[in-house]
């Protein structure tokens, strides 16, 4: 390896450059550089099962992704940002609707009685 400070050789297990005296940051491995964005994960899946959880799991996964994981599951995040907004803008609109109908068919049954 190379120090990056004066850019002469060293050895691989060096902490500190022989050459310049400066402290040698040491690599870190590979398996470590690439985390798993574990709540990019967790939120496409909750995307299917509970659309709240999985928005807010998505879109925090989402923002860690660059951050935090390399952009590791940048995707997969932002898929499950979609599709959490989509089942819940249709879980809300299914409810506003059940609301709607149970309005009006219970208007229309005491409707006589007035
Ligand atoms: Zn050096």
């Amino acid at each position: 390896m190379y120090c990056k400070n004066c850019g002469n050789e060293i050895n691989q297990n060096a902490v500190v450059c022989i050459h310049c005296g400066c402290a040698v940051e040491q690599q870190k491995p590979a398996t470590e550089a690439q985390k798993t964005n574990v709540l990019g994960i967790i939120g496409f899946v909750l995307a299917f099962i509970v659309p709240l959880a999985g928005l807010i799991c998505s879109i925090i996964g989402y923002k860690r992704a660059d951050r935090d994981y390399n952009g590791n599951c940048k995707g997969l995040a932002l898929a499950g940002t979609i599709i959490s907004a989509i089942s819940l803008a249709i879980s809300v609109a299914v409810a506003i609707w059940g609301i709607a109908s149970w309005i009006v068919l219970w208007t229309t049954i005491t409707a006589p009685l007035y």
